[in-house]
């Protein structure tokens, strides 16, 4: 198993951009910055005023728009929106990657998604039944057949229509001849910004697409509302029901990239702040905190700070491992970990260690981790995880394992302990993680964030239930049943 697989990982990023003469390339540029949200595939949909231009290919943003290759010079126009997206599961199949295009009555439509929605196998079924002919097996898809159906007319109208019969979590974006939609579910679960670059709008999963193209922060595109940019301006609708919001916690402990802010909130500064949540909870007597990296550097930051024990970089992280680098064979198997990380040995011998690191999940990259740190001659090796144990799946856009082979979802903290094999185990409290945020206490009977991963409440019906488990999240790349 690969570090990234031990992982929670967000599935896709959206991007979008109206009225911009450089709209393709901008895109490109906002994808790649996003590029953490999904490295499986990339894909960009441009209107030149007369016909919309669609490239989606398997692989990262740079090798699919890299000078290498004559995509990116295809995407002429002055609008676009684009996606990158994340699976493990098998393959990559080329007629999932998104944005998804659709011919509709009232003119084509391409939409690109970040999100899960929980009734979409219900509704497929339903569509099935009437005759729709699925291509995919993405929830866009979904949302493409209900507005194809729709008996309304203008475009927004049909996507509203649409909307209002799906549940689940999303971030959107979408184009057509005239039009850059934005839209947020009701409970607000993952990110959309909206920013401005040279008088035209700009729609991201995140903060960090704007700084690298150069473009204004405007504001979070509210939970629940629908953004509508015409040549004509910008437009605001809130045509869902209002919900108390429930944004992803976990985009502050682990998804978000470190200098976005999303939500009002650093993603940086929070993480340093866990680690001094985590420091105040759950102090040790060590000689030095190194971080697991790189997400864990920020809360390892913050967890020296508060403890007062120096920080040093004790594990180096190699950048140039790729997702499609080769396994070593069964007989060095074992060395796997040090592919992507190795403990900087002279400074870890005879010391007593607090190792950082954001969370713990199936529990095997941790494991190896303890034991390498130790193996370089660390005297003590204390555990310290910068969120609550993750006893529970995600299904709101997010890959996540069976909440069987969720390490903390079999076993006690002591347990883990005992199977990491480290000197000690603590996670932060969801309340630290709430302090760590701003946000003085979890409030139980309306929690300000969804953390149904650490709490099992889940905010959003899991309404597609498959074989007894709450298992409703479509693979994004695999072939459907
Ligand atoms: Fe985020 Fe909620 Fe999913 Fe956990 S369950 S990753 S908090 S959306």
């Amino acid at each position: 198993m690969s570090f990234a697989e031990d992982r929670f990982n967000e599935e896709c990023a959206v991007f979008g951009v109206f009225g911009h003469a450089d709209a393709g390339a901008l895109t490109v540029l906002g994808l790649h910055a996003l590029q953490h949200r999904g490295q499986e595939a990339a894909g960009i949909v441009t209107y030149d005023g007369t016909q919309f231009i669609a490239e989606r290919h398997p692989g990262l943003v740079g090798d699919v728009f890299g000078k290498n290759n004559a995509h990116a010079e295809k995407l002429k126009g002055t609008q676009a929106v684009g996606h990158t997206r994340y699976s493990t599961t098998g393959g990559s199949v080329v007629r999932n990657i998104q944005p998804m295009f659709a011919d509709l009555a009232g003119g084509g439509i391409a939409i690109a998604h970040n999100g899960n929605l929980t009734n979409a196998r219900a509704l497929r079924a339903e569509l099935v039944r009437d005759g729709a002919i699925f291509q995919s097996t993405s929830d866009t898809e979904t949302i493409i057949h209900l507005m194809a159906r729709s008996i309304y007319n203008p475009v927004v109208d049909r996507l509203v229509d649409a909307l209002k019969q799906i549940v689940g979590a999303y971030s959107l974006v979408a184009l057509t001849a005239r039009k850059l939609i934005g839209a947020r579910d009701p409970f607000g679960v993952r990110p959309l910004v909206l920013g401005e670059l040279d008088g035209a709008p700009v729609l991201a999963s995140e903060t960090c697409a704007f700084d690298i193209i150069g473009a204004d922060f405007v504001r979070d595109v509210e939970p629940g509302e629908i953004i509508v940019a015409t040549r004509d301006g910008i437009e605001s609708f809130f045509p869902f029901k209002p919900r108390p919001q429930r944004f992803c916690v976990f985009e502050y402990v682990y998804f978000a990239r470190p200098d976005s802010t999303v939500e009002g909130r650093n993603v940086y500064e929070a993480r340093k702040r866990i680690g001094e949540e985590l420091a105040r909870e759950a102090p040790v007597a060590a000689d030095m905190v190194i971080p697991v990296p790189d997400s864990g550097v920020p809360a390892a930051l913050g967890y020296a700070a508060k403890s007062g024990i120096p920080f040093e970089l004790g594990i180096i992280r190699n950048h140039y491992v790729g997702r499609t680098f080769i396994e070593p064979s069964e007989r060095i198997r074992h060395l796997g970990v040090r592919l992507k990380h190795n403990p900087n040995g002279s400074m870890l011998k005879g010391k007593r260690v607090v190792l950082v690191d954001d969370s713990i999940v199936r529990g095997t990259t941790s494991k190896k981790i303890v034991e390498m740190v130790r193996d370089a001659g660390a005297a003590e090796v204390h555990f310290r995880i910068a969120s609550p144990p993750t006893t529970n799946s995600c299904f709101y856009g997010v890959d996540t394992p069976n909440e069987e082979e969720l390490l903390a979802h079999a076993m006690t903290v002591e347990d883990m302990r005992l199977h990491i094999k480290a000197d000690s185990l603590a996670f932060v409290s969801i309340d630290g993680l709430y302090r760590a945020t701003g946000e003085a206490k979890r409030n139980s009977s309306s929690p300000q964030f969804c953390d149904a991963c650490f709490s099992g409440d889940y905010p959003i019906e899991l309404s597609d239930i498959i074989g007894g488990r709450k298992d409703g999240q479509l693979s994004l790349l695999a072939e459907v049943a």
